[in-house]
């Protein structure tokens, strides 16, 4: 069977390439006559498999030396506890930014550890829009600035960084990470579920700014507390190896193509396609976001009737494009395009769009 295009939002689509190797590896990694699966973390082989995928990591997003990487578990969810459990420090309270269900997930999590402050919030717009930062209410003693640059279930993204001040900026970037180039020194703390642009499933990521750690609430188990991951150079316990050795694939696939520069125009052009087609659908097709708010990743979008539903997917479905159904908070369609979505999965996407709109007109 031939490969599809694979629209969802994750765990979603790797580079082909990336899986070739893998499979060309995964009996005999290197000569060692061993699956990475079956290697010991601890083990000569593995270390290095592990060093090799952070400092690429570091060299992509230039991350500077005083920030820790770290390759975890627990996915973002978990994040949504850890990020308080670490960095409220003993202040009383921390920022949100409330821009969809990810925000929502967050703040929820958040208040089991301390007081939140909503500081702006678009549920009002049916997060469709992102609060421009001249509205917000931010509290100068806050313990930090949470927001989600990419909200995966809206298609809502950041078309700016929050400016914070002294306040540790937090963001959730599980799908929007590697998608361009970023400056991290504009952030306390990164974290992000590896399986939307990163690799498979079961790996979090999170880039922290070393003075953060250390001040974990009392009663923090060790698997919680980044300082522990940190000084075992993220293996305290055992990590997801085979999770960041594709991770680590991934990373060497982003440098030989370019790095996240050329990642940034490929994803805006694919981006740019996509949302062209729905808005010279003369209404046919519709994406609810404001423009400035689109996102590049994920792209929801509605037929003129909900009827059409079911036919479009099953049509795109024998065109080969899987996975397009919105998610069910929002109805309608959703292409998430991440950076292994070839520019050749939207072309077929938008040719099946206008054939469907020519026969169900
Ligand atoms: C997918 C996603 C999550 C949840 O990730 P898990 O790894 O399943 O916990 C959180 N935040 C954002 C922005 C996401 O896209």
């Amino acid at each position: 069977m031939a490969r599809v295009f694979n629209f969802s939002p994750g765990p979603a689509v790797l580079p082909e390439a990336v899986l070739q190797q893998a499979r060309d590896e995964l009996l005999d990694w290197h000569g060692s006559g061993t699956s990475v699966m079956e290697m010991s973390h601890r083990g000569k082989e593995f270390m290095g498999i592990a060093t090799k995928a952070e400092a690429d990591l570091r060299e992509l997003m230039n991350i500077p030396a005083n920030y820790k990487v770290l390759f975890l578990q627990g996915g973002a969810s978990a994040q949504f506890a850890m990020v308080p459990m670490n960095l409220l420090r003993g202040k009383k309270s921390a920022d949100y930014i409330n821009t969809g269900e990810w925000s929502k997930k967050a703040i929820k999590e958040a208040k089991l550890y301390g007081a939140v402050n909503v500081a702006a919030s678009s549920e009002a717009a049916k997060f469709s829009t992102v609060p421009p930062q001249k509205d917000w209410k931010l509290d100068p003693n806050a313990a930090y600035v949470h927001y989600t640059p990419n909200e995966t279930i809206g298609g809502v993204e950041f078309s700016f960084v929050p400016a914070t001040g002294n306040v540790p900026l937090v963001a959730d970037m599980s799908s929007t990470i590697l998608s361009r180039p970023i400056d991290v020194t504009q952030y306390g703390l990164i974290y992000a579920g590896a399986q939307k642009n990163i690799g498979p499933a079961g790996l979090t990521i999170v880039i922290v700014r070393d003075d953060l750690l250390g001040q974990v609430l009392p009663g923090t188990s060790s698997m919680f507390d980044y300082k522990i991951h940190a000084e075992n150079e993220s293996m305290y316990n055992t990590p997801p190896t085979y999770a960041w050795y594709i991770a680590g694939l991934v990373f060497e696939w982003l440098k030989k193509n370019g790095g996240l520069k050329a990642m940034a125009e490929i994803n805006q052009r694919k981006a740019g396609k996509l949302y062209a087609a729905i808005d010279a659908s003369g209404g046919y097709y519709k994406n609810p976001v404001e423009i400035r708010s689109r996102s590049w990743m994920n792209v929801p979008f509605t037929l003129k009737d909900d009827k059409l539903d079911e036919p479009f997917l099953k049509g795109a479905k024998a065109a080969g494009l899987v996975q397009l159904k919105g998610h069910r908070s929002v109805g309608g369609m959703r292409a998430s395009i991440y950076n292994a979505m070839p520019e050749a999965g939207i072309d077929a996407l938008i040719t099946h769009m206008h054939d469907f709109m020519q026969h169900n007109g």
